[in-house]
């Protein structure tokens, strides 16, 4: 098996582990050894591995019918349309396959918009820290110096402002010309979990409104639940103009999604986007399946409950440890950031604490649990983070003085 590994693309640090086997937050390795898993697939699969339901309807769709191609009507794409669009008031979607190019859907949407105005140059905001896919358009739009560099020329029409600053924006309405759109995450995941705050989002959405902007929202982290609400704006109230998701909505199948309403919703017109795969009859039905569960077990609000426990038991675990500089949470989205860089800790979890982590922008670590947890198991989670975080950090204090102390492979 591991020959296989020279084949492919270096394009992942990957850990040295390969999964065989799933069942809600728990996972199995080859050699049979058990997991926690506090990441889901980096926000994936909220309801769990191997769901029933979703497993069900993969396969009675399977056997039935899974690409017709959009040169047809698709009823489970009809259908899945008018579910996500009364979930979150918007007019219309356009199904595509993940969530760069839900976001390259929404970027096009931008630029037709503003040629509509005569604006010949559109310019689109975009924030500090942000993170948007890895398709040109997109990484042009993240703000990743290490992910951008060696892929110049960067595709043009993005103007970066501060996070969760309204003068910011203020001040780049005044200075620049051509501005059609805003785009931003209502919390930032790889950015290190940082939800701009109600009255940012409510100012944004005014100087949109008076400005004539589209408000633009990458929710394909923060959507469908994660947050303790249906979506990350709706704690500020809002509705956006446009919106964007993917990770949990297929729960591991891949599927985008890019919605709209008022006019942004009648931009296109036929022949100006398309994909092959986007909206097929499989994708569909599975991502209906996934709203189905959601609804019934009312998974949004469980996000809340589960959230608060665990964002309580981290502060409360993680009080007074000398190298945690804040604990953030929104929903079931966690952020530890650290006084320093910390991504060996994502090997150390798997081998000393059997837990999945992720570490983004080297000094946080955030923990995605799926929605489908059990108060245990968010408890469980709260007990292998401390025990990694003062063990590790112990360590290297010790190392600091001249001494190493040896990792110990098992809790
Ligand atoms: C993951 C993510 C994307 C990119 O989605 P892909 O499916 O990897 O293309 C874009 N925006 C946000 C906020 C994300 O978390």
């Amino acid at each position: 098996m591991h020959s296989a590994r020279s084949h492919l693309m270096r394009a992942y640090s990957r850990q040295p582990i390969s999964f065989v086997r799933g069942s809600g937050a728990r996972l199995w390795d080859e050699q049979g050894v058990e997991y926690l898993d506090a990441i889901a697939g980096v926000a994936v699969t909220s309801l769990g591995h191997a769901h029933p339901a979703i497993t069900a309807a993969i396969a009675e769709q399977a056997e039935t019918l899974m690409h017709t191609s959009n040169v047809f009507r698709i009823d489970w794409q009809e259908r899945l349309g008018e579910r996500l669009c009364k979930l979150c008031n918007m007019e219309r979607v356009f199904f595509c396959n993940s969530g760069a190019e839900a976001n390259e859907t929404a970027i096009k949407l931008a630029r037709l918009h503003g040629h509509r105005k005569q604006i010949a140059q559109p310019q689109i905001l975009v924030m500090e820290n942000a993170f948007h896919g890895r398709t040109l358009a997109t990484l042009a739009a993240t703000d990743s110096a290490a992910g951008q560099h060696g892929f110049g020329p960067l595709t043009p029409g993005f103007v970066r402002v501060a996070f969760d600053d309204i003068e910011a924006v203020r001040h780049a309405a005044q200075e620049l010309h051509g501005i059609v759109a805003v785009l931003i995450e209502p919390v930032q995941g790889e950015g290190g979990i940082r939800a701009a705050s109600p009255g940012y989002m409510q100012a944004l959405r005014s100087l949109c409104d008076q400005h004539g902007w589209l408000l633009m929202l990458d929710e394909i982290q923060a959507g469908l639940g994660r947050t303790g609400a249906w979506f990350g704006h709706q704690h500020a109230g809002i509705t956006p103009d446009v919106m964007t998701l993917a990770k949990a909505l297929g729960n591991g199948f891949p599927i985008g999604a890019c919605l709209a309403r008022g006019a942004a919703a009648d931009l296109f017109s036929p022949g100006q986007h398309g994909s092959t795969f986007g909206g097929n009859p499989l994708a569909c039905r599975v991502a209906c399946a996934v709203l189905d569960v959601m609804e019934r077990e009312r998974l949004p609000h469980r996000a809340a409950v589960l959230g608060d426990r665990l964002l309580a038991g981290l502060q409360n675990a993680l009080h007074g440890h000398p190298n945690v500089r804040a604990v953030r949470g929104a929903g079931l989205m966690a952020g530890i950031e650290l006084d320093r860089n910390c991504q060996e800790l994502v090997g150390r979890a798997l081998a000393e604490q059997r837990l999945l982590i992720t570490v983004t922008r080297e000094r946080t670590v955030r923990l995605l649990p799926p929605l489908v947890c059990s108060e245990s198991q968010i408890d469980e989670i709260v007990t292998r983070v401390s025990r990694l975080l003062f063990r590790e950090m112990a360590g290297s204090d010790v190392a600091a003085h001249g001494e190493s102390l040896p990792v110990e492979a098992t809790p």
